[in-house]
């Protein structure tokens, strides 16, 4: 079979790799498309990433073959699943840790969503894996695992009515959290500096602004307080000491995107004595994939407009480069 393989020192190319065999309890699913994350072009850009790699974890597939202990699911079923199952019963996972529990990493795809076919493991298959009814379109199903992660910041930073949220970086992660924020009764100010995605903000809900306009919107919002909540979905560290400007007293930056900066540019007495809270999340649990794929099939979250780009498997660098560039929103990527 094709998958988009990763040779390490920026080299992606289709190449063939071996079709995974599967257990009793396992799924091989035929690939109908994979949403690219700024995940995967993380992994893309760090020297310390392994060769060779299949990366691609936002998959919608059909069930080609069931293992003979797989009851739920059948030959010809459409599904998405998700790469990282905790195992649900360890000290981590009993204390809302999910996406720490030793398990979670191990538990992964094989070889990855940018493949013709993959292997979901059984663990998988019980906890992490949907049918996507037929009214649903293959691309708004790939975004059930973004939009969990999505949930799970919402989690640790939550929004209540009467708040005044900032989504800091307004691509397809953005558009997820003006929308949860909007359905959790805040007020959001999007924050961009490209026009068109200003655009897209605003008919999500968003006041959308460029960064530099930011202040004043959130203090005319506020009462001269500041945000309640500043989620980075964009701008690495470089953006914290603008959010720690933007928020208030008391306030919580959420950080949700990795990026450059290692170490935190801001100072702990301003962390001190503003008693500002930074939050961080990783993936999500089984319990958001379930709400996500619950608000997915629902229609309650616009998320057709968010994917831009649509290209084969073989052109997976040119869609990376799309998507660093800025000039895509999300790519989808088919066999
Ligand atoms: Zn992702
Ligand atoms: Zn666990």
């Amino acid at each position: 079979m094709k998958a988009a393989v990763f040779r390490g020192g920026g080299r992606l190319a289709a190449e063939d790799w071996p079709r995974p065999a599967i257990g009793p309890e396992e799924l091989l699913l035929r690939l109908r498309g994979c949403g690219l994350c700024g995940s995967d072009i993380a992994k893309f850009v760090a020297p310390s990433t392994k060769a060779p790699a299949v990366f691609g974890h936002e998959l919608v597939g059909d069930v080609v073959e069931a293992g003979a202990a797989v009851h739920s699911f059948a030959a010809g079923d459409r599904v998405v699943a998700a790469h990282h199952v905790p195992c649900g019963a360890c000290h981590y996972c009993a204390r809302g840790s999910a996406s720490m529990c030793r398990a979670f990493k191990a538990s992964t795809l094989d070889p990855g969503g940018f493949a013709e076919y993959v292997r979901v493991p059984g663990v998988n298959v019980r906890h992490a894996t949907f049918r996507v009814p037929d009214h649903v379109s293959d691309e708004a199903a790939s975004f059930v695992e973004p939009l969990a992660c999505c949930l799970r910041a919402m989690r640790r930073a939550p929004a209540a009515p009467g708040d005044v949220v900032v989504v800091a970086g307004l691509g397809s992660i953005g558009s997820l959290f003006v929308q949860l924020a909007r359905r959790a009764g805040a007020t959001v100010i999007g924050v961009d500096p490209i026009a068109a995605r200003q655009e897209l903000g605003r008919k999500l809900g968003a006041i959308a602004v460029a960064p530099d306009e930011a202040g004043e919107d959130v203090r005319a919002r506020s009462a001269h307080r500041g945000a309640d909540t500043v989620i980075v979905t964009g701008g690495g560290a470089p953006a914290l000491p603008w959010a720690a400007q933007t928020l208030r007293d008391g306030g919580t930056v959420h950080y949700f995107a990795g990026g450059a900066g290692e170490a935190l540019p801001l100072s702990l007495e301003t962390l001190y004595q503003r008693e500002l809270t930074i939050t961080t999340t990783y993936s999500s649990s089984p319990g958001d994939l379930g709400e996500a794929f619950r608000l997915v099939t629902e229609g309650a979250i616009e998320v057709e407009a968010l994917y831009s780009h649509r290209l084969p498997l073989d052109r997976l660098a040119e869609g990376i480069a799309l998507m660093q560039s800025r000039t895509a929103l999300k790519v989808y990527v088919t066999p």
